[in-house]
């Protein structure tokens, strides 16, 4: 007994110096990078490395280690499909910001182009890994693009946008920016943000990115927000929540991804998971239901198909003759009643245990995807009158041959 004692305080220890080490090196990049740039802004998503990346900025500059830019953004990436204790936790980091004064800017895409709104009202099939991931861009970079852009249209000179990009260890060795969101637990968008943003059109030449997690480990990260960032002497900040929705202390071993409720692109729901491990947080167990209406909205039933050859715009043959297309109208409407389903049970649940209700489709969602199916919406390219993705078919080939059908 007594040697595990002494075992875990060493542990502690060990933790403690590296974690000290690595905040030593964040301030270093801080101070390198950072004074060269008047202007700051930090994309922030409420997910684990960003919120991390945050908290500790704010308290360096709280207290005098690193120094205080001219202006400081803080672009909050409202993407409408944060789970749901990370969203009530960035609500309330953003209140704590505002009693310093610090003012955080919402980022939200438009409404067509919300994740829901865009599938279940334009009908565009929930994205996968494979052929179609528009999600990450359409949700969290071009609004990001367009909210520094603004942002640079009122402030002189250059800005240093600050992103949660983390790497872990081998950022040491390895300069490359992994673009993956599945790496070390990573989460989604903050590489898109460290490559992507600086060369999009608008902010091209005004624009600098800065990782100072880079280097961070991921036990490092559910250390700060946990154990550190709640204490006074730290900031006082609302973190340990983000930290307990992985799992708390055994997060560091379940190392989720963090990214949208559902994300059709995840193989697991590892977070989701976890956080519904939580008895607390055992009410949101129909958000597991998401991901298997994305899943059943990818099927040939619900879906069109383009029957022969299809010619482009320009006249050429697209690559892919009969491919399957958007969502048919009525699955559309499924697909809305079974997630208000979920929201309703969720949040009946929640009035009666007394806990946070969410909000998945709100009410302005709800008429503009109704409004978008009424009117017949269909994505571009498409005309609605083409056979569902499970009518038998002659089989056609990019050069145009075709094989009969064997049994009709
Ligand atoms: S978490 Fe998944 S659904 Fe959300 S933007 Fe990233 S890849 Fe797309």
């Amino acid at each position: 007994m007594t040697s595990l004692r002494q075992g875990d305080i060493f542990a502690a220890g060990a933790q403690r110096l590296q974690m000290t080490e690595s905040i030593e090196l964040t301030i270093q990049s801080l101070q390198a990078y950072g004074a060269d740039h008047a202007h700051w802004g930090l994309a922030w998503s409420g997910g684990k490395d960003s919120s991390a990346t945050l908290t500790l900025i704010i308290w360096l500059i709280d207290t005098g280690r690193i120094k205080t830019p001219k202006t400081l953004t803080i672009f909050y990436a409202d993407t409408r499909q944060e789970l749901p204790p990370l969203a009530i936790a960035a609500r309330q980091i953003m209140d704590e910001l505002e009693e310093r004064g610090i003012h955080v800017e919402v980022v939200t895409a438009p409404l067509d182009k919300r994740f829901m709104v865009y599938i279940l009202g334009r009908g565009v099939p929930p994205p996968n890994n494979n052929t179609l991931r528009w999600c990450t861009r359409q949700i969290k970079i071009d609004p990001m693009t367009a909210a520094l852009e603004q942002r640079l249209a009122e402030l002189d000179g250059n800005v240093l946008m600050i992103t949660g990009v983390r790497q872990g260890e081998s950022a040491i060795r390895d300069k490359r920016i992994e673009m993956s969101c599945g790496k070390d637990g990573a989460e989604c968008g903050q590489g898109w943000y460290q490559k992507v943003l600086p060369e999009a059109k608008g902010l091209k030449g005004r624009l600098a990115t800065l990782a100072p997690l880079l280097h961070w480990r991921v036990c490092h990260v559910w250390e700060w927000l946990k154990h550190w960032a709640p204490q006074a002497e730290f900031g006082d900040w609302s973190t340990a929540m983000i930290a307990d929705a992985y799992g708390g202390d055994e997060a560091e071993e379940i190392n989720a991804r963090t990214g949208c409720t559902g994300c059709p692109l995840a193989s697991e729901d590892k977070a989701l998971d976890t956080i519904l491990l939580n008895p607390y947080w055992a009410y949101l167990a129909p958000l597991k239901r998401i991901k298997r209406l994305w899943r059943e909205l990818r099927e040939p039933h619900h879906r069109l198909r383009k029957a022969g050859i299809e010619r482009l715009k320009d006249g050429s043959i697209a690559a892919n003759p009969q491919r399957m297309g958007p969502i048919l109208l009525e699955s559309r409407l499924m697909g809305l009643e079974h997630i208000l389903a979920i929201q309703t049970e969720i949040n009946e649940a929640a009035i009666r245990l007394g806990r946070p209700t969410v909000d998945l489709i709100n009410a302005e969602e709800e008429a503009r995807i109704r409004e978008l199916i009424a009117l017949e919406t269909w994505p571009d390219g498409w005309e609605g009158d083409e056979p569902t993705a499970d009518t038998p078919l002659d089989k056609i080939y990019s050069d145009g041959a075709v094989q009969p059908l064997l049994f009709v």
